[in-house]
């Protein structure tokens, strides 16, 4: 009887070690993250680039990637004028069905006539009747454009509440890149990332270090902040991470202060990578916990004239190297940053959100084919 008991024992103490075996291996998964295989595989949006050659290589790269492109036009002297930008992504919408979709944008001149409201939203509706399904507004906007009486116009103003409200009414979300990254308003070597430094190296013009009689980083985000307060309804994507690129907890504020607003990463992930060589594990919490407001994109930016072949292969090295960042916990390095960091190994769910389903949620119908 004894011996009996003793062996129930032993067959009761084996399972028990064979459940927690188990149970160890469920959370040791490898399919909890995606590989750097999985690359092509997995179907991605890039939700923020600038294509607007007349030229096939991007939209070639974004299919032999497995990529659908939102390209966004944009008031920018660095650009072609806004027509030439409509007119290719028109093209481009004809000749890729479903692998493009496009957010317009609309001049500032004219701001002091009477009519320049009207005459804004009859250019936007013409752009909606095109295909387009956002609109982008710029840092133009509080960095750059004056009225008659020389003062600077910022995103708050008043005289863009009609064109806003015309959005809303519309359901078609505002895309804002308004204020610059904080580096913008730190000497070049103080600046974080290699990225700035390049850029406010090359535009002085928009190097607020260098003016300091421009409105302030807070200002801008101020401005910001208060058209959001008088639009409560307007669905809102803040360019950049919402020039809040330098710390994960500014973002987490605005995020929970706008609960209806998403931020894109385009042009950002230096920083982010900046920051989790600081505190990975924090950057990878913010990931998980704001996985359904954030895009993945990159600003790249295919300009007319630039060599077919070496773009192609400069879109198809970012978007590599993004993947394996976000997806892995390999150490790596990135032109953007000095020095090493490792990988954040997000969770292939909110790798999938990040990718594709916050894109398709934030411009619902974009890419259906027309
Ligand atoms: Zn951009």
């Amino acid at each position: 009887m004894k011996h009996l008991l003793q062996n129930q024992r032993k067959l009761f103490l084996s399972g028990l070690l064979l459940l927690a075996g188990f149970l160890l291996a469920a959370c040791a998964k490898p399919a909890e993250n995606y590989t750097i295989e999985d690359f092509l595989k997995v179907e991605k949006i890039d939700a923020h680039v600038h294509a607007h050659a007349d030229d096939p290589a991007f939209l070639e790269q974004a299919r032999a990637d497995n990529f659908r492109l939102f390209t966004i036009n944009v008031d920018y002297p660095d650009f072609p004028p806004i027509e030439e930008q409509q007119r290719v992504v028109v093209k481009f919408l004809q000749e890729y069905p479903g692998r493009i979709a496009y957010a317009s944008t609309f001049h500032m001149a004219g701001w002091d006539d009477p009519g320049w409201q009207e005459q804004v939203i009859r250019h936007l509706d013409s752009a909606f009747a095109e295909g387009a399904i956002a609109v982008k507004v710029w840092k133009n906007i509080g960095m750059d454009f004056r009225d008659q009486a020389g003062n600077l116009v910022m995103i708050d103003d008043p005289k863009f509440d009609p064109i806003f409200a015309h959005l809303q009414g519309k359901n078609i979300p505002l895309i804002g890149h308004l204020g610059e990254p904080k580096n913008c308003w730190l000497p070049i070597e103080e600046m974080t990332v290699n990225n700035d430094k390049e850029y406010f190296k090359n535009h002085p013009q928009y190097h607020m270090y260098l003016h300091p009689e421009f409105p302030s980083y807070e200002d801008q985000m101020n401005a910001r902040d208060r058209m959001l307060e008088k639009n409560k309804e307007l669905r809102f994507m803040g360019a950049h991470l919402a020039s809040l690129e330098w710390s994960v907890d500014e973002l987490e504020k605005f995020l929970e202060r706008f609960p209806k607003a998403v931020v894109d990463m385009a042009a950002r992930m230096g920083q982010v990578q900046h920051q989790s060589q600081r505190d990975r594990e924090k950057v990878r919490n913010f990931f998980i916990k704001y996985q359904d407001r954030v895009l993945y994109a990159t600003d790249l930016t295919h300009s007319p004239g630039a060599d077919a072949g070496q773009f192609k292969q400069e879109v198809h090295e970012k978007w590599l190297t993004d993947w394996k960042y976000l997806n892995t916990a390999e150490m790596m390095s990135a032109p953007e940053v000095d020095g090493e960091f490792q990988g954040l190994a997000l969770p292939q769910k909110v790798i999938d959100k990040m990718y594709r389903i916050n894109s398709e949620k934030t411009f619902p119908g974009a890419f259906a084919a027309r």
